[in-house]
């Protein structure tokens, strides 16, 4: 899965290339961006194909439009923040039904190093189903496909995995170069030690995750809420914490796979237990067991100290879901200790998952790290060991 043509392997002067990005921007009430990242994020795929004398054609989705046209969801803004963003008139095509008039004229007048803007793929009920009349609608507008959206690539859809069926040449874009390159690295082929760092709300969320991890590390740091499943299944009381009863088992099967593949598996020494699930609820540190009246929202300073050490000597870390409930700055703790260690590190850092990679930057540590994912859901199933058919369906090498 990992070995796949570049935008840079192919000759693109002249040809119309549809660019699948990932514009699934937020937007205020009064249609504003409030947040341009991921535009930015496409830019360097973008000016790449400009840069070759590429006829340039984006597609993206935005929101959930269920398959009908929905004017607040309409990626005529983001033409706009592109057209200041790259200094040249970016066509917008209105189209209802993406592949209309609009697109199809606008497609037909094209020269070198123009740029046009299809409508928001999910306009149309066929997207995620992936049928291949849009698919085919879309293919006929250009020569060339190149997939730049990793947020979409776990799931099949006409605009990332059906217009493949019709266009031959199909090439990933620098964003998903770059989610392979550093994901495929961690999991496949890392720079040893390899440890990851496993967090967030619940197991039942990570089973496979957590499976598929054990295969690969040399050592698996487990906290969060998940924490206090595996805390239970080793005979701990968890009060009233967070716990999965039906995954105990799960859990003690976990440990003892670890514990025959000679990974080292660390969990919680202590906890940050609070009265109640807030801010400023009375709040105090315990060992051991965790009573009644009381739940853990936070790994302790013992095994901040005890996750710390085992980071040390990591050449490639990933990690995966919050340590404690890091939205409350008093059980951030962890988590922020967590993302410094991982800061000061000489190491490849790869963090996934939307909550871990806001707690990061939250802690204005972004820059910090090797590789930040852009998608939660596709590095999820990355790590998984699931193939993304978004990629597998582009050019191998
Ligand atoms: P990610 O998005 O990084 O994959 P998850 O979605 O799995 O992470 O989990 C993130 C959520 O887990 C956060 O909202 C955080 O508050 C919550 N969480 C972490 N630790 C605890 C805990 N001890 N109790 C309850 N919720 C927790
Ligand atoms: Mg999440």
């Amino acid at each position: 899965m990992l070995n796949k043509k570049s935008i840079e392997d192919i000759d693109v002067k002249g040809k119309r290339v549809l660019v699948r990005c990932d514009f699934n921007v937020p937007l205020d009430d009064q249609l504003n961006i409030t947040d341009e990242t991921r535009i930015d994020g496409a830019l360097p795929t973008i000016k790449y194909l400009m840069e070759n004398g590429a006829k340039v054609i984006l597609c993206s989705h935005m929101g959930k439009p269920k398959g009908e046209p929905k004017p607040e969801l309409s990626l005529a803004p983001v033409a706009k923040a592109l057209s200041k963003k790259l200094g040249k008139d970016v066509i917008f095509a209105a189209d209802n039904n993406v592949v209309g008039e609009n697109a199809k004229k606008a497609v037909a007048e094209m020269k070198e190093s123009d740029v046009v803007l299809l409508e928001n793929t999910r306009y149309r009920a066929e997207e995620t189903k992936n049928i291949p009349e849009f698919s085919q609608e879309l293919a006929s507008l250009a020569d060339v496909f190149v997939n730049d959206a990793f947020g979409t690539a776990h799931r099949a859809h006409c605009s990332n995995v059906g217009v493949t069926d019709y266009i031959k040449t199909a090439v990933c874009g620098y964003l998903i170069q770059k989610e392979i390159e550093f994901l495929g690295n961690a999991v496949n082929n890392p720079v040893r030690p390899l440890v990851a760092v496993l967090g967030g709300s619940k197991v039942s969320s990570k089973i496979s995750v957590i499976n598929n991890l054990l295969e690969k590390v040399d050592t698996l740091i487990i906290g969060g809420g998940m924490a206090y499943t595996f805390m239970k299944a080793l005979g701990r009381e968890v009060g009233d914490s967070l716990l999965e009863t039906d995954y105990i088992s799960y859990a003690k099967e976990m440990m003892e796979k670890a514990e025959k593949k000679g990974v080292k598996l660390l969990i919680p020494v202590d906890t940050v237990v609070a009265k109640e699930f807030k801010n400023d609820a009375e709040s105090k540190v315990v060992k051991g067991n965790i009573e009644e009246g009381w739940m853990g929202l936070d790994i302790g300073p013992e095994t901040i100290k005890l996750f710390c050490d085992a980071l040390k000597d990591a050449k490639t870390v990933v990690w995966n879901g919050p340590m404690g409930v890091f939205e409350m700055p008093n059980f951030a703790k962890g988590t922020n200790a967590i993302a410094k260690a991982l800061a000061d590190l000489d190491a490849t850092t790869i963090i996934g998952g939307g909550d871990s990679v806001a707690a990061v930057n939250q802690a204005g540590l972004g820059d910090k790290m090797s590789h930040i994912s852009t998608g939660g859901g596709a590095s999820l199933e990355f790590l998984e060991g699931k193939d993304l058919p978004g990629i597998v369906a582009l050019n191998d090498k």
